[in-house]
């Protein structure tokens, strides 16, 4: 089992400061890029590797990834978590996995090898079709691995987990609401944004007990998140070009938030000025009329 570590810690590195929390890729854009680049590679096989040996950006030693990656057939490319998983049949026919963590600027190209190759490319994977998959992190918070086990996250999978074990996993926990939402060991993929948001559509406060939320509390919280996770997702898909097939630095796609990075605007649905407090670190925020 390969452990991809967070790389999300604002304010641990000054350079990470000016990086607003906006610009992050969370579960959506994760799944956009994934699946955009799933189109343009899957069925290929990986001719040549370069890495740039930077020791930050590899979690396996990058002669370990190139000798892996050297005649992989890649299968498909998902989502797991907020990591981008790649499924390849080996030369040898054993099936091996690369991981591809995006931290806070990572970005994976696919591009002509006539393109010139942009500052901070840390790999460089040429493919049987013609293009080549780039990834280019100037901040250095991405991580790339190869695994011969199947990857399956730290946590459960927020966009298919039954009901039952939804409300199980907040069971007795005396955290708030919010902090639990972005435990990645509970939940994989849901970050800052998306907890806000659905806290507020299920009409929850972020400081709310864990473990206090009843079973019509948590019911609603697990349709909410899954509500504006898929619809952001739905957002990404047509703005997918934007982050594969380009070479800029794009921003990702933003939905119209109803808390989040609305301090002091009025609730969409009651005209309350939205609150911002803190838990966990991050900035949270909420309607106090509409949630209880
Ligand atoms: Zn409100």
């Amino acid at each position: 089992m390969v452990a991809v570590t967070s790389t999300r810690q604002p304010g641990v590195n000054p350079l990470a400061r000016s990086y607003t929390q906006k610009d992050m890729p969370e579960l959506p854009e994760v799944e956009t890029i994934a699946n955009g680049v799933h189109q343009r590679v899957h069925g290929q096989t990986i001719l040549s590797v370069e890495t740039s040996n930077k020791p930050q950006t590899f979690k396996s030693p990058p002669a370990e990834i190139a000798s892996t990656l050297t005649r992989a057939h890649i299968d498909r490319v998902r989502r797991v978590g907020k990591t981008i998983v790649a499924d390849l049949t080996l030369s040898s026919k054993k099936t091996a996995q690369f991981l591809i963590h995006l931290g806070m600027t990572g970005r994976l190209l696919v591009s002509d090898p006539e393109t010139p190759v942009p500052p901070h490319t840390h790999a460089t994977l040429t493919l049987s079709g013609g293009k080549e998959l780039r990834f280019v992190d100037p901040r250095r918070f991405g991580r790339l691995s190869v695994s011969t086990e199947a990857y399956e996250g730290p946590g459960k999978e927020p966009l298919t987990i039954p009901l039952e074990d939804f409300i199980a996993l907040f069971r007795g926990r005396k955290t708030p609401i919010k902090a639990a939402l972005l435990n990645q060991s509970l939940l994989h993929g849901v970050g800052n944004i998306y907890a806000d948001e659905a806290l507020h559509h299920a009409g929850i406060r972020p400081r709310r007990h864990a473990g206090r939320l009843t079973r019509d509390e948590l019911t609603r919280l697990r349709t909410a998140l899954k509500k504006v996770l898929k619809k952001a997702i739905q957002l990404g898909g047509s703005s997918v070009s934007d982050y594969v097939d380009a070479d800029g630095v794009a921003g990702f796609f933003q939905l119209h938030h109803f808390v989040y990075s609305r301090t002091g605007q009025p609730c969409r649905t009651c005209k309350t000025q939205i609150e911002r407090i803190v838990i966990a670190g991050r900035s949270t925020h909420f309607c106090p009329t509409c949630q209880k």
